[in-house]
């Protein structure tokens, strides 16, 4: 586990995804600085540190037309989520408008999540306060690079926010 880093460009922004080993080389080169770490620590012969799960680079590096939003689709909420947004369950998933589209609701990336076949039926016609639900997670445009990372990469918790923004 976590064997994988999220690096991100100096200014916050998700970059790629690298072993552990390619991480540690830019943090000792002193070229990356940790930015979120687990709770364990990386020990080898010659050196204990942080275990990296998040580091940001010291210097900006342009990403250019990457940076720009991904189009919505509902194949791509489903890759962002993974998981029902209700229950955290990942079987039967399907797509809920947060506001109904009967009710003015948006097919769009902030409007839509995965949810299972069981809650979506339960939330029904109603907004997600009106049938006592909540939201694991705000539903966030993603831009062309944090989402073919997010797609291509199991869900590591810690690089949510980072990919969200
Ligand atoms: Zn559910």
């Amino acid at each position: 586990m976590h064997s994988r880093v999220l690096v991100l460009n100096a200014s916050f922004e998700p970059l790629s995804v690298v072993p552990v080993r390619r991480a540690v080389a830019l943090l000792l080169r002193n070229k990356a600085e940790v930015v979120e770490a687990a709770e364990r620590a990386l020990r080898s012969m010659s050196l204990s540190m942080e275990w990296p799960l998040v580091i940001r680079l010291v210097y900006y590096v342009r990403i250019g037309s990457l940076a720009r939003p991904a189009p919505f689709t509902r194949r791509g909420v489903l890759l962002r989520d993974r998981s029902c947004q209700y229950c955290g369950g990942s079987a039967d998933l399907t797509i809920d408008h947060v506001q109904p589209l009967s009710r003015g609701g948006a097919s769009s990336w902030t409007n839509c999540v995965a949810a299972c076949g069981p809650c979506n039926r339960r939330k029904a016609n109603r907004l997600p306060a009106e049938a006592g639900m909540v939201l694991r997670h705000e539903p966030y445009q993603p831009r062309y690079l944090a989402f073919a990372l997010v797609s291509a990469n199991p869900a590591e918790e810690a690089w949510r926010k980072y990919l969200a923004s």
